[in-house]
């Protein structure tokens, strides 16, 4: 079918869910996490509630939020929702709104607080129920459509930018805080919102710890360092780690576990495609590891799923990955060795899943190289 006006992208993001209502059994669905109504409505604001209904009764979507966003949300919500300025709860005014026909209301139980769920089934009409939905709109991100892609490969590359500058002032006799800080500074006078996550800044074997916080002390020479950095920008995350050597003097352990990781890595990378589940990719990356006898010191997935969120669907991980790749998820593939008390290598890269292949969005090298 064709239609004279072009649908908006968050148009044609609401009318593929509520299509989806009817077979997962709902009449309607309530949308109330910020980063899940963004998705569908374009609205920016921090207090906004989507309220889809089921199938084709397009005239039945609505978008509710409070008098301080009357302006803001007419100029950035979908016209295919009717916006409703609201006194008091939003969840207790969506309520409201549904027809007294009754039936079945879709939430999201993986976010709605127990009092909130409490507060929405004392303000039903008789006649409707609750029902957990919990991933519907998640589902819907993982697979990004083509301006999402280029807004990451952008943040991609200015984060890139960013580290690149900040390595030519050198790393050693810094502290560790402070090459964090100075690598956000620079993604945001390139143009970022923010950083993406809290940047891991860890030299020696502070590098041993995953999620380590950067430290006030002075990054040694002869030293691993990792950084693990991104930049949010229009809205889109991007995730990068690289590992550096401090000075020519490095262990040969220290190279050795480098050249493990990078070779994982790159397994891991060639193995990223539509077709096989995030379980199956990691294994390929894990399988490395542990044939060099370090499995137990790679302790966390292979990668994630990044988008509007830094963590989000789909997983590569043994747990959690049991889920097919599909073409346009946007995944990253991290392998770490960790040595505790001694050093540790993680090298990230962010990847498109193409149907029969990836494409890295990224572009610094991943050679061992000397920053001292
Ligand atoms: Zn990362
Ligand atoms: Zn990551």
């Amino acid at each position: 079918m064709t239609s004279a006006v072009a649908q908006t992208r968050e148009e044609q993001r609401i009318e593929r869910l509520a299509g989806e209502l009817t077979e997962r059994g709902v009449d309607a669905l309530l949308v109330s996490t910020p980063v899940n109504v963004r998705y569908l409505t374009g609205f920016t604001g921090s207090n906004g509630l989507v309220l889809l209904a089921a199938g084709e009764q397009a005239d039945g979507h609505r978008f509710l939020t409070d008098f301080r966003y009357t302006t803001q949300s007419a100029e950035q919500v979908a016209p295919v929702l009717a916006r409703e300025i609201v006194t008091g709860n939003l969840l207790e005014a969506a309520a409201r709104t549904l027809p007294g026909s009754g039936g079945t209301l879709g939430f999201d139980d993986a976010s709605v607080t127990v009092a909130d769920h409490e507060r929405l089934r004392k303000a039903l009409a008789q006649g409707w129920e609750l029902a957990p939905c919990a991933g519907a709109v998640e589902r819907l991100r993982a697979v990004k459509d083509a301006q999402e892609i280029e807004r990451m490969r952008a943040a991609a590359l200015l984060a890139d930018e960013a580290l690149r500058g900040l390595l030519e002032g050198g790393l050693v006799g810094r502290s560790e805080r402070d090459v964090a800080i100075d690598l956000e500074l620079r993604m945001r006078r390139l143009g970022a919102e923010s950083a993406s996550f809290p940047s891991i800044v860890a030299a020696g074997s502070h590098g041993a710890l995953p999620h380590a916080e950067p430290r006030a002390e002075p990054i040694a020479r002869d030293v691993l360092v990792t950084i693990d950095w991104g930049a949010l920008h229009e809205g889109y995350c991007s995730d990068c780690t690289r590992t550096y050597a401090t000075g020519e003097g490095l262990s040969e352990q220290a190279r050795e576990i480098y050249a493990l990781v990078l070779d994982a890595q790159e397994l891991g990378v060639a193995a990223v495609r539509a077709g096989p589940t995030g379980r199956e990719v990691d294994a390929v990356a894990r399988e490395a590891i542990e044939r060099a006898g370090h499995g137990e010191h790679f302790g966390h997935g292979l990668g994630h799923g990044v988008g509007m969120e830094i963590h989000e669907g789909p997983r590569l991980s043994r747990t959690e990955g049991e889920r097919r790749l599909l073409a346009g998820n946007v995944v990253t593939v991290e392998p770490g060795v960790y040595l505790p008390g001694l050093l540790g290598v993680r090298i990230e890269d962010l990847l498109v899943v193409r149907e029969d292949g990836q494409e890295v969005l990224n572009g610094l090298d991943k050679a061992l190289t000397v920053i001292s």
